[in-house]
């Protein structure tokens, strides 16, 4: 490939996670998606819990049995000239420090809201992330088939809640059995949600004054009425839109819809592809950045999926294809060791099935078949190229559970597995400041049962895990340490750095401390 048509094929891509709580229609708005872009022919493949669709998959035995899928993890499809990765961010059990690092390798968010819910618990968690990282934010508001909140309502608790402008780029005109389509402010039209009610056209244009154009039932219909009194309110009220804004995640464009009805969808996702960003030049660890359009191949994994089958030990690294083109079979250098690595064995992955590729571009993921090498923040590169990609943060854990090994005889392969997932990032590791216990931190629950079926069946080593539950960590200044600070509703701990922590009970327990030591910054990760 060629530097011209490197950058024509790195510019179509649009690289970006869609994070939500539960339920808010995650599955069904991706599934729509891959319906555009012709990647699945029927709803329901997305999520192999719902259909079975992927029981014959061999991957990992926890995965089956809850209906994870490796394959669902990164989604790519053609849309109008682009070609589009979806990385997905589970939710539930499955929630992991996986699921935070993977909005490291995206270029853009899309946060999907229930209009009856508003912001929930773990959209809050994920947005935090994604705002801090600056990359732009793109909002769907759906169940708009549903009655749900006032949509003013839930723009200003977007605002307050979340701290970002947000501008609608439509408008809900009704909702639930009355909802009529979208007032289309970016378009300049008024979308129909159920145009066989009417004369069967789906769009209808607006004149200058910003009414329908044309004769039209709707146009006496308060409900209407009330939508073009709204968005001149907001209009005259509201912020503007401001491209560099998006770009920056300080204002997000807002978009109404129904992911299950399939309304608003096609009009969201061309919005999106116009205002996304392509891949963008990626910092280095001494705060360089790499371009995409450089022609060296570069990138660094974000994730690593281990292979519960005992009898297949391989794992999958993802990697971010930070710059140039991967060619199969090349040989590049893995940045933490020096080695020379050659990748062979990789695969992309599509929505309904694995597949080996050919050829891959910045912006693009890859998962590279591992046998131990790859550790999660690592960097490839090719050729002369002799960078490290940034750091991945640490993410503050919130489940905690007290580690032993069953078999006291059997103490070194104990250590070593834990040595070594800690290292791989698959958990986060402490000690008890006064008498050494081994601590074990993690996001999302999923943590602790892969890091136990994997001590057993990679290092022969049977844990016994006892809940801690969850706490609240925060970090001090080693200088402000005095071990009477440890009461019954904290537990003093260092991390694997041998930094002090503490793990509060609860956030009234934190406030108590807070309030008795005020000198003592209280830090968390990210
Ligand atoms: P996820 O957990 O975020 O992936 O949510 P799902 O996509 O699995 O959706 C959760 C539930 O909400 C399912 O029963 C969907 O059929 C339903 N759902 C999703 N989108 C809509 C929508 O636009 N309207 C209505 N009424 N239900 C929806």
């Amino acid at each position: 490939m060629d530097k011209q048509e490197l950058k024509k094929e790195v510019d179509s891509r649009r690289t970006f996670a869609i994070i939500s709580h539960p339920d808010a229609g995650k599955t069904t708005i991706t599934e729509q998606l891959l319906l555009f872009g012709g990647a699945i022919r029927q709803a329901g493949t997305v999520k192999g819990k719902k259909t079975g669709n992927f029981a014959k998959s061999d991957w990992m035995e926890i995965e089956k049995q809850r209906g994870i899928s490796v394959t669902s993890s990164v989604m790519q499809f053609d849309y109008d000239g682009k070609r589009v990765n979806i990385l997905d961010t589970p939710g539930h059990e499955d929630f992991s420090e996986d699921t935070y690092r993977t909005l490291m390798a995206v270029d853009s968010a899309v946060m999907v809201i229930d209009s009856a819910k508003g912001i929930e618990a773990q959209t809050k968690k994920l947005f935090k992330v994604v705002k801090q990282r600056g990359i732009p934010i793109f909002t769907f508001i759906n169940k708009m088939d549903r009655d749900g909140r006032e949509p003013l309502d839930l723009l200003e608790e977007l605002e307050d809640l979340l701290d970002i402008e947000s501008y609608p780029m439509n408008w809900p005109i009704g909702m639930g059995r009355g909802l009529e389509g979208i007032y289309d402010i970016h378009n300049e039209r008024v979308e129909l949600a159920h145009p066989e009610n009417y004369d069967g056209k789906r769009f209808l244009t607006l004149d200058k004054s910003g009414n329908i154009a044309d004769e039209h039932p709707l146009k006496q219909n308060s409900i209407y009425q009330q939508a073009v009194e709204d968005v001149e309110l907001l209009q005259e009220a509201g912020d503007d839109f401001d491209l560099e804004k998006v770009e920056e995640g300080n204002q997000t464009p807002v978009f109404f819809g129904s992911a299950l009805t399939n309304f608003g969808v096609q009009t969201f996702l061309e919005a999106f592809l116009e205002y996304a960003p392509a891949p963008q030049a990626h910092k280095t660890q001494d705060d360089k950045k790499v371009d995409p359009y450089e022609e060296e191949f570069s990138g660094f994994v974000f994730k690593i999926q281990a292979n519960m089958n005992p009898a297949h030990r391989d794992r999958i690294a993802f990697l971010r294809i930070c710059s140039g083109t991967f060619t199969r079979g090349m040989e590049v250098t893995l940045e933490r060791t020096a080695k020379k690595m050659k990748l062979s064995n990789v695969t992309q992955f599509m929505a309904d099935a694995r597949q080996n590729i050919q050829e891959a571009v910045a912006g693009d993921i890859i998962g590279i078949y591992d046998t131990g090498n790859y550790q999660v923040g690592d960097t490839l590169y090719e050729g002369k190229l002799g960078i490290a990609y940034e750091e991945l943060p640490s993410f503050t854990p919130e489940l905690f559970m007290q580690v032993n090994a069953k078999n006291v005889m059997k103490q070194k392969s104990f250590y070593k597995g834990i040595q070594q997932l800690v290292q791989e990032g698959a958990i986060q590791l402490y000690q008890t400041y006064l008498t050494d216990d081994y601590i074990i931190g993690a996001v999302g629950q999923l943590q602790f049962e892969v890091f136990q079926y994997r001590m057993k069946n990679e290092y022969n080593s049977e844990v016994v895990m006892k809940p801690l539950g969850h706490k609240i960590a925060r970090w001090i200044d080693p200088k402000d340490l005095d071990k009477n600070m440890h009461s019954s509703r904290n537990i003093l701990a260092k991390d694997r750095f041998g930094q002090p922590l503490f793990l509060f009970e609860n956030e009234f327990a934190m406030r108590w401390f807070a309030d008795k030591y005020p000198n003592v910054e209280l830090k968390s990760l990210l």
